[in-house]
């Protein structure tokens, strides 16, 4: 199948997984290889470009081959054993001293690491509201300035940053782009298109979509010595996922199309119907009109505007934690992306210094019927 402009689309490229066939049965399911070693070839050398398990796996080249499609990624991609692995793999691709600028709102693990951790490999970082442009621009600094790192819709307030307008600031600068694109996925972005160098996203959510991997990738727009410092350091650190695990990836993102589709009309649908909630106070949706990123989403989102929103009810924190302990069909768990629906109080879990207000709900859209996932939220609002 050609790579570089396929014939067909991407949805029909996902559907089929590349349709690649499986030479020796035809099965048109590929084999999990679990292989930790390969066989020299008579003189010596390793002809078949497999060498040892922790870089070479033929199930783990699959599954990058579909996603590196999928971003139009010229360098290719690569898969990590967690969104965390990908994302500190790209910090650490920085050397000692050198500046970073990341947005303020961002997933809250990674805020902490590059707080605690990434301090003290030497980086210097300042975070910012990389939805303003003219904030990105005051705050990098031309030649040490090296990294931009923006996470777009942002978790949990899902603010956007306009990709376009972050990299032409970063390379203005001399610094690169990347942008966490877990919650808006190659569905609705595609950064590299749009300028970024790198683009990374916790596979454990929507890519997957079945809440039963912990994944994470990075996409490269090309293979120079940054992107190759990467893959020194996966595999010198051996952050790599297993087998089993990129085969269920593959099989997730088989079906991210449809899953897509449904889960970011649900979510237009309860963000409309909850904007116009007595208990609710505000909806955070970039799809809505009144969100402050809207216009920027409406330019560099497609297919809609994705499956996360979050909501702040009227009555404060003690009623939004007993919303998030009365309802039946959400799940009230962390994380997102999966088809089943969950709920949290997100203040909770982030703790300290987090920009999240502490009457917010996030809500990640799963497949169900809509009407009943908004009868749940409906009944147990009316209840707290
Ligand atoms: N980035 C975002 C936006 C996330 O939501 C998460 C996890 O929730 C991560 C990164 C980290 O991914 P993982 O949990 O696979 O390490």
């Amino acid at each position: 199948m050609p790579s570089s402009r396929p014939q067909w689309s991407k949805r029909s490229l996902t559907a089929q997984a590349l349709g690649h066939v499986d030479p020796v049965t035809k099965a048109v399911v590929m084999p999990i290889h679990v292989a930790t070693t390969y066989i020299r070839d008579a003189d010596n050398g390793y002809s078949s470009g497999f060498v040892y398990g922790r870089p070479d796996n033929a199930t783990i080249r699959e599954a990058e081959a579909v996603l590196a499609m999928l971003e139009e990624a010229e360098a290719g991609a690569l898969l990590f054993s967690s969104g965390m692995a990908a994302a500190t793999a790209v910090f650490q691709a920085l050397s000692p001293g050198d500046h970073v600028v990341a947005s303020k709102v961002m997933y809250w693990a990674l805020r902490h690491w590059l707080l605690t951790e990434a301090t003290r490999w030497g980086l210097r970082i300042d975070f910012v509201e990389t939805d303003d442009l003219d904030t990105l621009k005051t705050a990098v600094v031309p030649g040490q300035t090296k990294l931009v790192w923006v996470e777009t819709p942002s978790n949990p307030l899902w603010t956007i940053t306009d990709i376009a307008g972050a990299a032409q600031i970063a390379h203005a600068a001399g610094a690169r782009l990347a942008v966490d694109s877990t919650t808006a996925s190659p569905y609705h972005t595609r950064p590299l298109t749009l300028g970024a160098d790198i683009v990374m996203h916790a596979a454990t959510k929507v890519l997957n979509g079945h809440s039963d991997v912990v994944a994470g990738v990075l996409a490269g727009a090309r293979a120079d010595d940054f992107w190759a410092q990467i893959v020194t350091n996966r595999k010198g650190q051996g952050a790599i996922l297993g087998p089993f695990e990129a085969f269920l990836l593959i099989r997730g993102l088989r079906t991210l199309h449809l899953r897509q589709a449904a889960q970011a009309k649900s979510a237009m649908a309860l963000a409309q119907r909850l904007a116009a909630h007595p208990r609710i106070a505000r909806v955070l949706y970039p799809g809505l009109p009144q969100h402050p990123g809207h216009d920027v989403a409406a330019r560099q989102m497609e297919n809609g505007f994705g499956y996360m929103l979050s909501v702040q009810v009227s009555e404060g924190e003690a009623a939004a934690i007993r919303t998030a302990a009365g309802v039946r069909l959400w799940k009230r768990a962390t994380s997102l992306g999966g088809v089943e629906s969950l709920i949290e109080h997100r203040a909770s879990i982030e703790g300290p210094g987090t920009p999240c207000p502490p009457d917010l709900l996030r809500l990640s859209t799963g497949i169900e019927d809509v009407e009943d996932l908004f009868r749940d939220l409906d009944e147990a609002l009316g209840a707290s």
